[in-house]
């Protein structure tokens, strides 16, 4: 019988032959050896180097109105907004049937929260999980109700036309990949981001296009609150990147911000979760990237992935800083 993590795991494309030794270190010999002694507020932490526009983006509309939560919307709506980017916004590779679908969410850290899933045609997400949260009793809006939500509101449907690029990497994959989705460790990254302002207050944002070639109707941890994001002004914020049913499958950014609440420090926390995704996850864990970036009220941050290449910038009043984050393996791929 075909059990669905089989179904999975006979789609990988890469082989594991060729990774000897990623699996040395187990899941459970994690020692913290990295703490964050600096702390900043205002502080910024967004996933991904390509993040380093959103951060100055944020950091100027907190400078301009005061509202961390105007900051993170703004700041992410520069990644959603840029034709180069394939993995998050419709300028992003589409699912197996050739359609962009996006995924979005919002948090503010007294708990208020919004997001989207599934949508189509909306070039911002992250705004539209943002009327979610103000404008409707509910928190989370999914595919067609979602997309005529966004029409009610007034915002633009944009035509549903593949990015050339991602055009080109779809037919290749149409002729290579016999329809099967694709899940490694390369065809996806989500932009979160989460900030500090200078009185703690805390708020978060998260915003996809998925992975790449999913089966139409998949939806990630990005939208899922707990998930993709969470931010509790009493403790900190979370936020996640990566293969979505692995962070799923652990409540990762609720996680990250409750082991803060037993007095982790965002780069223990981080880490602790990390250990955590590879326990439920270690049958496929060759192949699956994720990643947590996390801050606390103090301003201290972290970061951590299950393999290298991981990145996060941090931005603050001295400015912006890529960071290489730590990871569980060290055998690059
Ligand atoms: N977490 C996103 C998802 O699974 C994609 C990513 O960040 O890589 O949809």
């Amino acid at each position: 019988m075909t059990t669905r993590r089989n179904f999975l795991r006979n789609s990988l494309l890469s082989s594991t032959a060729l990774l000897p030794g990623i699996l040395k270190k187990g899941a459970d010999q994690l020692s913290y050896g990295f703490k964050t002694t600096e702390a900043y507020k205002p502080l910024f932490v967004s996933t991904w180097n390509y993040g380093i526009n959103a951060n100055t983006r944020a950091w100027e509309v907190l400078q301009k109105t005061g509202s961390i939560l105007d900051a993170v919307e703004e700041g992410v709506k520069v990644s959603e907004a840029d034709p180069a980017s394939r993995t998050v916004g419709i300028y992003g590779y589409p699912d197996r049937e050739g359609i962009v679908t996006l995924d979005a969410s919002i948090m503010k850290g007294d708990g208020d929260c919004g997001s989207v899933c599934f949508v189509r045609q909306v070039k911002h997400p992250v705004t539209l999980a943002r009327k979610v949260m103000e404008k409707t009793p509910h928190v989370m809006l999914a595919g067609e109700g979602a997309r005529q939500f966004a029409i009610a509101e007034g915002m633009p449907m944009e035509e549903e036309v593949l990015h050339p690029e991602s055009r080109k990497a779809y037919e290749k994959w149409l002729k290579e990949a016999e329809y099967r989705p694709v899940i490694n460790i390369e065809n996806h990254d989500t932009i979160g981001m989460i900030g500090v302002d200078q009185n703690g207050t805390m708020a978060g944002t998260c915003t996809t296009s998925g992975l790449a070639y999913k089966m139409h109707g998949r939806v990630g941890d990005s939208p899922i609150i707990g998930a993709g994001l969470y931010v509790d002004n009493e403790v900190g914020a979370a936020t996640a990147t990566g293969m979505g049913e692995t962070i799923i499958k652990i409540c990762g950014s609720f996680l990250v911000v409750e082991l803060m609440r037993q007095g982790r420090s965002p780069q223990e926390a981080c880490e602790e979760a990390i250990s955590r995704l590879i326990k439920k996850n270690e049958e496929n864990i060759e192949d699956m990237q994720a990643g947590f970036i996390a801050i606390n009220k103090e301003g201290e941050y972290g970061g951590y992935a299950v393999h290298p290449g991981f990145n996060f910038i941090i931005h603050h009043a001295g400015g912006s800083k890529n960071i290489d984050a730590k990871s569980h393996f060290n055998t690059s791929r």
